[in-house]
């Protein structure tokens, strides 16, 4: 049997993205509506040993980095437990989490001792007013004494900004000038229009090209940073300052090419691409008894089916309106 996950393109899979819940506390404009999304009965949910089969299953195929998601992976009861049965297996390198930071300062030590890599910390704003009307909560201040605490902790720290016309492209410069002193790189997220209902009208289209230009119209010293092979993003930094930045081209998709990821949801729905809609249900398998040998096939027999980019996996499916929150960012 074949050991790796390898598509027809000759693109090697070895990040898998796991999103452990479809819940979360915070209602992010761009994520979900205000009354929330309609969350799956819990038994539709993978278990942790479910998940934790899926992971060892995948690292014996090749994949060495995972980074789990949700809905929001704090939400849910135990997370931090099974992140500790996770790293105990010794194929995967890194154990990367996305949240929104709401949950954890309590939890940064024990991330610290079960080496965890990277942590990306979603803030969209800076200012707390603005906060709390993109996320439809009141929790800044919360999440920015977190990222204060995570900004020194041993975690490499990412934070994820979703680029939204009008709302926060006032704030794009003063997120690179958080870099000037603190030890983290800001990544600028293009807006994709998976909020639960569908594209969102929008007067300005603040892809790659705009994010860059308007931080090039206040910064001079700007340094191409090398590009790290299957890197969602492009990344720079401004002479002298002691973080980073980053560009993820998410809605223009320029990043395909060397592509090395999946997405399986909290409900166990393998998606070979962001924009795909779902190809098959891996929990189901599982609940009716497949063998190990019997999920390796399938994965390796599914991965061969992954759409060149991203505007073809879009091409072959219904009109997006799903949230982030049940794909898993
Ligand atoms: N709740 C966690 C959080 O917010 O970090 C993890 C899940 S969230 C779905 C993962 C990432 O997807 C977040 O950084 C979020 O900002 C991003 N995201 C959600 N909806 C998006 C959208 N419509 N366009 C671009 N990024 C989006
Ligand atoms: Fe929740 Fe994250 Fe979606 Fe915001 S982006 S609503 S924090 S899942």
């Amino acid at each position: 049997m074949e050991t790796r996950l390898i598509d027809n393109f000759g693109r090697q899979i070895t990040y898998l993205r796991l999103a452990v819940t479809d819940r979360c506390n915070l209602r992010c404009q761009y994520c979900m509506p205000a009354h929330g999304i309609d969350i799956v009965d819990r038994k539709e949910l993978l278990t942790y040993k479910e998940m934790y089969r899926i992971t060892r299953i995948l690292s014996e195929l090749g994949v060495n980095k995972v980074r789990l998601t949700g809905g929001e992976p704090f939400v849910r009861k135990d997370f931090v437990s099974f992140l500790e049965s996770l790293s105990f297996n010794d194929k995967l390198e890194e154990i990367n989490i996305t949240t929104n930071g709401a949950l954890i300062s309590s939890h940064i030590e024990k991330l610290e001792s079960l080496n965890i890599k990277n942590i990306n910390l979603s803030i969209d704003s800076l200012n707390e007013e603005n906060f709390n009307t993109i996320t439809r909560r009141k929790v800044f201040k919360e999440v920015y004494n977190t990222l204060e605490k995570l900004e020194k902790s041993s975690l490499n720290l990412k934070l994820n900004v979703v680029v939204q016309s009008g709302i926060n492209t006032h704030e794009i410069n003063d997120f690179i000038e958080l870099t000037k002193s603190k030890k983290l790189s800001v990544r600028f997220i293009e807006e994709m229009p998976f909020n639960g209902i569908g594209l969102r009208k929008t007067k300005e289209n603040w892809n790659l090209n705009r994010i860059l230009d308007k931080i090039k119209s206040q910064y001079k010293d700007i340094i191409v940073l090398e590009n790290v092979i299957s890197s969602t993003s492009k990344n720079f930094k401004i002479d002298g300052y002691l973080g980073s930045f980053g560009i993820i081209p998410a809605f223009t998709r320029t990043i395909c090419n060397d592509c090395n990821r999946i997405r399986i949801t909290a409900t166990g729905l393998f998606k070979n691409c962001l924009f795909d809609d779902g190809v098959f249900n891996i929990r189901d398998f599982i609940r009716d008894g497949a063998s190990d040998d019997q999920i390796k096939q399938l994965f390796i027999d599914t991965i061969k089916k992954k759409p060149k980019n991203g505007f073809i996996a879009e091409a072959n499916r219904k009109e997006v309106t799903e949230s982030m929150s049940t794909i898993g960012g």
